[in-house]
């Protein structure tokens, strides 16, 4: 600063120490007085966030939860399932940032809430979901049915506790990679880990937890025992949470993985632009990167509220403009799979976990002289004109005071 403010023939009177004092008054006068930290908070509370923050002591920020309203708007409509999983190099403190999403009816991801966390164990992670916990009974939402993750102990401990009435599902992608690393390592013989890959996919595939256990003991005796034992000692205790057999009745809508949630990582990770942010400029550049995420989620309702999908059978007329055109279109593909040969019985299955009418409830339906009725699908498939509203004024009016706001928080860098 010294050298950019010496002029060619000028006597520079600051000195070091004069400068780094204006300096630290025109900050101080920016934050009114106040410390960065508290500074942070206070515009934080004053936009559209709720917010918490979590410090040491010294007042060392060790977290700061944020949840935008107009993702908290998206979640009181969509708030079956979520994904929680943590991103990485997103501010030049290297802390991780843990990523709470959604899922629109249009299939559309959407980020729910986020928390920089300084560790990540138990406490931390319990910090950050009671935090989410209170920004969503502020406004008298419920907690997810469901919630998708990685294996990460510290963190479903910390659901467990504060989540005690969500059903908790793990990654399948995520366990495949897990076990191809450690057949790979104990192995050494790429044939067979192949077969065990393949062998694998089918067995959390199987829909009955006797056929499960059954098919798993032929499973024991083909492979490494030294491998098997990894199976049995990691896998096999969280069988529940991530194989077909229990969780074919869980309304998750085919969603197994958290690939979703890392799709949402780099969206925000594009916006985030370089690594070497501090707090209140990722906080600022996330804002952006929601604004143009729900820009998206209205343009696409608006765009299939004036086009109506081709080529769907009169029986679904009642649900055009009341259900997502996506979970039209598998409804028509079931339609189109009736066999009136097929004289299996139907155990619900399908309806429940993707909350769209299977082939037989389509053809039981037909059969009583019944049409499909925007009721037959799952509440996630409907469509909230009243949110797309909300984020239409929202868009117009509060990004722009938002961003006011943050310009002001750019100037405090922590
Ligand atoms: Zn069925």
């Amino acid at each position: 600063m010294l050298h950019a403010t010496k002029k060619e023939g000028e006597t520079l009177l600051a000195t070091k120490n004069t400068i780094y004092v204006a300096k630290r008054r025109v900050k101080m006068e920016s934050l009114q007085g106040l410390s960065p930290i508290v500074h942070l908070k206070n515009q934080l509370g004053n936009s559209d966030y709720s917010t918490c923050v979590k410090t040491d002591d010294d007042g060392t920020l060790k977290a700061l939860f944020f949840c935008h309203h107009a993702s908290l708007e998206l979640y009181s409509a969509y708030n079956t399932i979520l994904f929680a999983d943590s991103t990485y190099k997103t501010n030049k403190y290297k802390m991780p940032l843990l990523h709470i999403a959604g899922v629109t009816g249009n299939n559309k991801s959407f980020s729910v809430a986020f928390c920089f966390l300084a560790e990540e164990n138990v406490d931390y992670y319990t910090w950050a979901l009671e935090c989410f916990n209170s920004a969503i009974s502020c406004h008298h939402l419920p907690p997810p049915e469901i919630i998708i993750t990685d294996r990460e102990l510290a963190l479903m401990n910390a659901i467990e506790k504060v989540l005690p009435n969500t059903i908790h599902m793990l990654c399948t992608w995520h366990i495949e990679k897990n076990i191809l690393t450690n057949a790979s390592k104990i192995t050494k013989d790429p044939e067979e880990v192949k077969q065990i890959m393949s062998h694998w996919s089918n067995l959390i595939k199987i829909s009955t937890t006797s056929d499960f256990y059954a098919s798993f003991q032929r499973f024991s005796a083909l492979y490494n025992p030294q491998f098997i034992k990894y199976v049995e000692k990691v896998w096999i205790p969280l069988a529940p949470r991530f194989v077909n057999a229990w969780t074919k009745k869980l309304p998750h809508f085919d969603h197994r993985t958290t690939s979703r949630i890392e799709s949402s990582h780099a969206y925000i990770k594009t916006h985030l632009l370089n690594s070497q942010a501090g707090f209140p400029e990722a906080v600022k550049l996330i804002t952006l990167a929601l604004k143009a995420q729900h820009h998206e989620i209205k343009s696409q309702f608006h765009q299939q509220k004036i086009t109506s999908l081709q080529n769907i059978n009169s029986i679904f007329a009642s649900c055009h403009g009341k259900i997502s055109n996506y979970a039209l279109r598998i409804a028509q593909r079931n339609f189109q799979s009736i066999n009136p040969d097929d004289n299996r019985r139907c155990n619900q299955a399908q309806t429940v976990r993707t909350g769209i009418p299977c082939m037989h409830r389509i053809s039981e339906l037909l059969l009583s002289g019944r049409r499909v009725e925007p009721s037959d699908f799952h509440r996630q498939w409907h469509l909230k004109v009243s949110i797309v509203l909300f984020l239409f004024v929202f868009l117009l009016n509060s990004y722009s005071r938002t961003h006011s706001d943050f310009f002001i928080l750019v100037l405090c860098r922590i």
